[in-house]
């Protein structure tokens, strides 16, 4: 009879043990799933980070019409460009572009569509020096 008890007191000990297993494994399933997918997300995060300019950058690059008499053959479309249609200036080595062509191409690739010349971030302005005015000794 005492091996009866024994053994339902086993068996119900196995059975809670059998459970908590089952929920240590899910914990670290749920565990391993978020660092899988917060590995992926930080993988797309680097992915979606373009090697191009930004928005913000191309806002800072010089633009220009097309002068006359310039004549000059877009290297991303092939197209003349004709005289007063927005262009695109590479800096440095002023390569002109039509703006949507240039920008397009600039957001992938941070190089001057012709030369290949790298762009590279236009200069910052330097800061103006801000006068500390110390208040006159008294
Ligand atoms: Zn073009
Ligand atoms: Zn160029």
């Amino acid at each position: 009879m005492i091996w009866v008890v024994v053994l339902g007191v086993f068996l119900v000990c196995l059975g809670m043990g059998v459970v908590f297993s089952v929920y240590v494994l899910m914990l670290w399933y749920a565990g391993l799933r978020e660092e899988a997918s917060a590995a992926a997300a930080e993988a797309a995060e680097k992915k979606g980070r373009k090697s191009g300019l930004t928005e913000e950058e191309l806002e800072k690059l010089e633009e220009g019409k097309v002068g006359a008499g310039v004549g000059a053959e877009c290297a991303v479309c092939l197209e003349e460009m004709a005289e007063g249609q927005v262009a695109r200036v590479m800096p440095g080595c002023r390569h002109t572009f039509h703006r949507p062509c240039a920008d397009a191409w600039l957001q992938a690739h941070p190089a001057c569509p012709l030369c290949r010349a790298r762009l590279l971030p236009p200069p910052s302005q330097p800061q103006p020096q801000t006068q500390v005015t110390s208040p006159p000794p008294s």
